[in-house]
C-alpha cells in the first residue's frame, strides 16, 4: 500500500522532531516546509531555517523552504501589534503561515498538511485547528498531547538543538524582554 504524502508546516527544529518522528512511525511519506515570514529579525530566521536544515538532514526528511516575506506578514497582523501573546495577532499569524502550507501542498500534489504549531503548550490548539478550518486537507494533529512537548525538549537535548527564547515576531521578542524587566 502507498503511504499517505504530508506536507508539515514546521516552525523550528526543536517543535519539529516529535513530530517527525510520530508521523515516520505511522508511516506517513513526510515532507518538512519552512514557512515562517513572522519571525523577526532576519536572523533569527535564518538561525531557525538552519537548525530545522540540520534536523531534516539527520531524520533523513526532505525539506521545502519558502521566501521570507516579513512585510506581507507585517500587513497581515497591521493593527494587531499591541495586542499579547494568545491573541488575535497570533490567530492571523497562524492563518497567514496556513495558507502558505496550504498553497505549497497544492503545488507540489502533496493531498494534506499540518502544522507543529500545536505542540508548543504556550498555543491553543483548538485556535490553530479554527485558523485552518477553511482547508478540508488540513489534518488536525495536537501534538502536544501524550507529552510531545517533554519529548521535543529530550530531543533537542539528543541532538543538540537551538531553543528560541520567544515566539518569533518583534512583539513577542520586545514582550518577552519586558517580562523579563519586570
Ligand atoms: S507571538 Fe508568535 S504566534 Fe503570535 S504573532 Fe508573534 S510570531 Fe505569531
Amino acid at each position: 500500500m502507498s503511504k499517505r504524502k504530508i506536507l508539515l508546516h514546521a516552525c523550528c527544529a526543536p517543535c519539529a522532531a516529535p513530530c517527525c518522528e510520530k508521523l515516520l512511525k505511522e508511516n506517513f511519506d513526510l515532507t518538512l516546509f519552512f514557512s515562517n515570514s513572522n519571525i523577526s529579525p532576519f536572523s533569527e530566521y535564518e538561525k531557525r531555517r538552519n537548525e530545522l536544515e540540520r534536523l531534516a538532514k539527520l531524520m533523513g526528511v526532505p525539506l521545502e523552504i519558502d521566501s521570507y516575506e516579513h512585510e506581507d506578514w507585517l500587513r497581515a497582523v497591521a493593527g494587531l501589534e499591541n495586542e499579547f501573546e494568545k491573541g488575535p495577532r497570533c490567530t492571523e499569524c497562524f492563518k497567514h503561515n496556513l495558507r502558505r502550507a496550504s498553497e505549497k501542498a497544492e503545488s507540489l500534489g502533496i493531498e494534506s498538511f499540518s502544522t507543529t504549531l500545536t505542540i508548543s503548550p504556550h498555543k491553543d490548539s483548538t485556535v490553530i485547528f479554527k485558523a485552518a478550518s477553511s482547508y478540508p486537507c488540513f489534518i488536525p494533529f495536537d501534538f502536544k498531547k501524550n507529552n510531545g512537548f517533554a519529548r521535543s525538549i529530550e530531543l533537542s537535548r539528543q541532538f543538540g538543538l537551538y531553543r528560541q527564547g520567544y515566539c518569533g515576531c518583534e512583539f513577542s521578542n520586545s514582550q518577552q524582554a519586558f517580562n523579563k524587566k519586570n
